[in-house]
């Protein structure tokens, strides 16, 4: 395939066609989905969500890769679902600094009957405050999934984390038959999917060519296609794991780019272990979205402030919920972080 050829949105591929694209020289593969990605967004625009761990801990599934787990002691403090005005507060929070969506993500199997009515309410209040909204809850069943379009929901986050060969060494507890059943229900209830997965866990390059490949042919791309990198914690069987090195990791943020030219492609967790040339050659590559704030539901996130520094640095501005974002909102977000700034140098003196 040819560097500049126009890639057109396919639903076909195969695993050797997605080894070439893993195979090409880096500079040809950078080349080819930076051409994809300007065919379909501003180059220079970086959309940005905020997470919320809204219930934390002792989740009954066995991810090897998670804190959240209740298999592994990892010294994590559990805490309750949180309480709808407190989950209100922290996303005024995040749509102060910046961002466009709030993520809300629950450490469950899936969500009880007692706990329904209390997530639809938050969906309905981030809403209203003008946020974009996507939650992680586990496994939905299809009346679950109507529930929460019907709330309002955007977005539901459900990872395929790998291919389905590695699926069995990384979780035991939920299948991937079930993961995709979950997906399919988001959308046949009309909402837009947010599903990735994680390098680093001691997959080959084949197995991250097999979760590109299963994304990338469900019927409709995923509009958000978050790629992780490890992060390896302390109690986890994955604490140890080898870690990825930066080019293959760039390389995986390439090919799905180049292979789900129209979704946004989310360089999510393991970015606080990334270098400011890392990011930087990972927007090159595709990326077009991130998650900001302090914290990554249990793992330190860059802060939001050095997160906007830096996109200055790189010319690159958030992406507005309405498509044209303007200067008047990026001076505002400029004063939110100014304000954020000074209160916690306030809030530090004080405390002093
Ligand atoms: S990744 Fe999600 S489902 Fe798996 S253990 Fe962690 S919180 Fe539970």
């Amino acid at each position: 395939m040819s560097a500049t050829a126009a890639i057109t949105t396919r639903h076909d591929w195969s695993l050797a066609e997605v080894r070439a694209l893993f195979e090409q020289p880096f500079n040809d593969l950078l080349f080819q989905a930076q051409t994809v990605h300007r065919q379909h967004f501003d180059a220079n625009r970086v959309q940005v969500s905020t997470l919320l761990s809204i219930k934390t801990g002792a989740c009954p599934e066995d991810c090897k890769y998670c804190p959240q787990s209740g298999h592994y002691n990892t010294g994590l403090d559990k805490e309750k679902l949180m309480e709808v005005q407190k989950v209100l507060e922290a996303a005024a929070e995040a749509k102060a600094i910046g961002s466009t969506r709030f993520c809300m993500g629950a450490a469950w199997k899936h969500p009880s009957a007692k706990d329904m009515p209390y997530v639809l309410e938050m969906v309905k209040g981030v809403k209203k405050l003008g946020l974009e909204t996507c939650m992680t809850l586990g496994r939905l069943d299809q009346e679950q999934t109507q529930a929460l379009a019907e709330a309002g929901l955007d977005y539901y986050n459900h990872n395929l984390d790998t291919s389905p060969e590695f699926y069995g060494n990384i979780i035991t507890t939920r299948t991937y038959g079930e993961r995709l059943q979950t997906l399919a229900y988001v959308r046949e209830a009309g909402m837009k999917i947010c599903s990735g997965g994680i390098l680093g866990m001691g997959e080959s390059v084949d197995d991250r060519a097999g979760l590109l490949i299963q994304l990338a042919n469900l019927p409709e791309h995923p509009e958000s296609v978050p790629i992780n990198m490890l992060v390896k914690v302390k109690g986890t069987p994955l604490a140890e794991e080898k870690d990825v090195d930066p080019f293959d990791f760039i390389r995986t943020l390439a090919v799905a780019r180049i292979m789900m030219p129209k979704s946004h492609v989310r360089l999510s967790a393991g970015r606080e272990a990334m270098n400011e040339q890392m990011q930087a050659l990972a927007f090159m590559a595709g990326a077009n979205s991130i998650f900001y704030g302090e914290k990554l539901l249990t793992t330190a996130n860059p802060q939001a402030d050095k997160d906007m520094a830096l996109f200055k640095r790189l010319g690159i501005k958030p992406e507005e919920r309405e498509e044209h974002a303007d200067e008047v909102h990026q001076a505002a977000i400029e004063q939110a972080l100014v304000e954020q700034r000074d209160s916690k140098l306030f809030y530090n003196a004080a405390s002093a």
